[in-house]
Formats: structure tokens, C-alpha cells, sequence
């Protein structure tokens, strides 16, 4: 399987071409139970790496994710970003601007929201909103201006400020990497109908978006020209198919992985002053523990057991790359397979032997003990 990101990379030659663009590429997989090791393997990297990075706190790094409504924003963010270590990472959605931010410069906003050096920043939307929506609906004109601005052409500058303020960043110690996830017109139909259809998706159901349909073409145009004008060689950005959730996730992982080996943190080697006096106070300490004894290593987060159960509702696991992997297997589409009245257990069962002939300890549940004895009955 060739893991290369290169195909959806744009860092300022390659033009990208919203026509030519295909949402529902699997790049060469069948299904989603084979890109689940990989998933979860990347995971794991991704979380040990963003721990150097955090010891390291050399640079900043931000994901800016865009994408139209319904294309798995949400839901990549949470399966890929998952299983980070919370002090270093923190998710900013950017909504309709308030009245007091709409009374500063565009970019007032995302100056706080900017990463401390050595941790993460998610941008749940962001500035590009302002040559999306912004230059869809010509918002700008809105906006007071002064008299000497009057007739300037407002998006086509931002276009220019925002590579520059990235530029800046990138200068003085952030990284800016941004992912538009690209869901089909279609695909995106489907999943309204699904937020009107399936209950505990209502609460995701906005009239507006649907109507925004309406003016899916003009969206088109402002995203091809957003990632034309400003991807760079340090601030590329991502297109990425997002027709099948299961393959955005995977591929946004490889994204994430791949920024941070660039970025390549390791431990800081501290053999300064204060460890060379540390070391003088050892044997004091080991002479103060009580019993006397050290503590044992730790297990790796990936040794850790999981337990899964094949209720939808109910996987239960430890180590949360494995969650991630069998929520992956076993989400939203596997509902949707017992909705259309096909075997949910097998499919259960499939994902949790495949976990555990792939090293996991898997502790077996009564549902799941239940689901052997019964397929293995239907077998005879
Ligand atoms: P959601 O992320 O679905 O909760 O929606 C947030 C909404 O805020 C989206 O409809 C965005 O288009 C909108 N939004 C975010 N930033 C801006 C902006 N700068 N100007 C106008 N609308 C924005
Ligand atoms: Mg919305």
C-alpha cells in the first residue's frame, strides 16, 4: 500500500483543481478493517512524538481544518487527535465572529488561540472562513471601512496577508499546516438526510446549512482559489477526500504523523548543573524509600489490554488507540449494517479477532462470548 501524502499535498507549485478532484478515493483499499492497523500504528507514533515534542517546546504547532458542513471535521479531529496528551493540545472553533470581533482586523481573533512553543493547536475553522464564507457572501461589506479603503479588492489582499502572516509564524516559531477535508455534494446530501433521519444525529441538523447548498459551486470556487493562493513549502496545505470518513481519518493521521517526524523533536538531554546536582542526592533518596525498592518500568501505552464489546453503544476499551480503531470498525456504518438487516455480529467479530490476532489482549465480554456460541451454532 503505498502511504504517500504527496498526491494530496498542495505547497505551492502543484495547482489544485476542485473538477479533478475525486472525495471518494480509497486510494487502492478495499474497506476500512484494512486501514485500521495502520490507523491505529500511526496513532501510536503520533502520540509518543507529540510527547517530545512537548518536552522539548522548541515549536508550535497548528492544524487548521476547513472543509464544507457535514464533511467529518468533528469527527476526524476526535478519532485522530484523541489519544494526545491533553496539556498539549487544545481545539479553538471559530464561529460567526461577535460584534467585538467583528470591530477588530480579521486575524484579532486567532492571535490567542496560537500555540505556546511544544504544543498543539487545533483550529476548528479558522481566518480561511474569511475567504470562504467571507468571499462567498461578500461579508465585507458589512464591515465599516475606512474612506481610504473604499474599492479595494478586499479577498484578493487576504489572500496575500494570510500567506504572509503564516510566513511570519513560520519565522518566529509556528508551523501552520492546513487540511481541507472535501466531501462530494452528494455525500453531503446523504449525510442531511441522515441527520434528519437517525435521532441522536438531530442535534447536528442546521436549516442553514442546507440552504448554503445553494451555493455549493461558488464554495467550490473560493476553496480552489483558497488553496491556490496560499499553499506554501512551509505551510502546505492538505486536500483531502472525505467521502469515506474511515479514509479521511486515516489519511488526516498520516498528515499529522508525517508533520511532526519533519519536526523531528526528541527529549532534551539535561546534563546541565542541576542534573549533576541531582545526581548527588540519589543514593539519598533510595536510601529514604521505606521498603527500599525502585519502582518497576512502566508498560508501553500499546501493551496496555483493551476490552471490547460488539454493542455499538457500549465499546468499552483501554488505550485509546485501540478505541479509535474499533470505533473506526465499528461506528456509524456498522449501524448502518444491521440497518439494513446483515450480520452485525460477524462483522463485530471480524474487527475484534482482527484486533486480537494483531497482538491485542482482547477480553472477551458476555456479548461477545454470547456472539461465538450463536454464530458458531449457526455454523452447526
Ligand atoms: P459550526 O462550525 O458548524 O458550528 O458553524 C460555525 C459557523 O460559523 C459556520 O457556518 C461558519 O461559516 C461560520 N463562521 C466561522 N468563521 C466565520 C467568519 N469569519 N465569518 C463568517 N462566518 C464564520
Ligand atoms: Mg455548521
Amino acid at each position: 500500500m503505498n502511504r504517500s501524502i504527496g498526491k494530496y499535498r498542495y505547497a505551492g507549485r502543484k495547482k489544485f483543481s476542485a473538477d479533478k478532484f475525486d472525495p471518494a478515493d480509497k486510494g487502492g483499499f478495499q474497506g476500512r478493517e484494512e486501514a485500521v492497523l495502520e490507523f491505529v500504528d500511526n496513532l501510536k507514533k503520533i502520540n509518543r512524538l507529540q510527547q517530545k515534542l512537548y518536552a522539548e517546546r522548541k515549536e508550535g504547532l497548528v492544524f487548521v481544518f476547513q472543509a464544507m458542513d457535514a464533511a467529518g471535521k468533528d469527527g476526524v479531529i476526535r478519532t485522530v487527535f484523541n489519544t494526545l496528551s491533553p496539556h498539549g493540545v487544545k481545539e479553538y472553533c471559530f464561529k460567526v465572529p461577535s460584534s467585538e470581533e467583528m470591530s477588530h482586523d480579521y486575524l484579532w481573533r486567532f492571535w490567542s488561540a496560537l500555540p505556546p512553543r511544544g504544543s498543539i493547536s487545533i483550529f476548528n475553522r479558522s481566518y480561511y472562513e474569511d475567504v470562504l464564507v467571507g468571499r462567498v457572501k461578500e461579508l465585507y461589506k458589512n464591515q465599516t471601512w475606512p474612506d481610504r479603503l473604499k474599492g479595494t479588492d478586499v479577498i484578493g489582499q487576504r489572500y496575500h496577508q494570510i500567506r504572509e502572516y503564516e510566513k511570519y509564524l513560520y519565522e518566529t516559531g509556528t508551523r501552520v499546516v492546513k487540511i481541507f477535508l472535501n466531501v462530494s455534494k452528494d455525500e453531503q446530501a446523504r449525510r442531511f438526510v441522515s441527520r434528519i433521519d437517525v435521532p441522536k444525529k438531530n442535534w447536528k441538523l442546521s436549516l442553514n446549512d442546507i440552504k448554503e447548498r445553494e451555493y455549493w459551486d461558488a464554495y467550490m470556487e473560493a476553496f480552489e482559489a483558497m488553496v491556490n493562493r496560499t499553499s506554501t513549502k512551509e505551510s502546505p496545505w492538505y486536500v483531502v477526500p472525505a467521502d469515506h470518513k474511515w479514509y479521511a481519518r486515516l489519511i488526516v493521521s498520516r498528515i499529522v504523523l508525517q508533520t511532526l517526524k519533519e519536526m523531528n523533536p526528541d527529549y532534551p538531554v539535561n546534563n546541565g548543573e542541576e542534573f549533576e546536582q541531582a545526581m548527588q542526592y540519589r543514593q539519598a533518596l533510595i536510601d529514604s524509600i521505606t521498603d527500599g525498592k525502585l519502582p518497576d518500568s512502566l508498560p508501553e501505552a500499546d501493551a496496555l489490554p483493551i476490552e471490547v464489546s460488539i454493542d455499538e453503544e457500549d465499546v468499552r476499551l483501554f488505550s485509546e488507540p485501540d478505541a479509535i480503531a474499533a470505533e473506526m470498525l465499528m461506528g456509524e456504518e456498522f449501524q448502518k449494517i444491521s440497518e439494513k438487516g446483515r450480520s452485525l455480529k460477524k462483522k463485530g467479530l471480524s474487527a475484534v479477532s482482527r484486533l486480537a490476532k494483531s497482538g491485542y489482549k482482547v477480553k472477551y465480554t458476555d456479548e461477545i462470548i454470547k456472539a461465538v456460541v450463536d454464530s458458531d451454532k449457526k455454523k452447526g
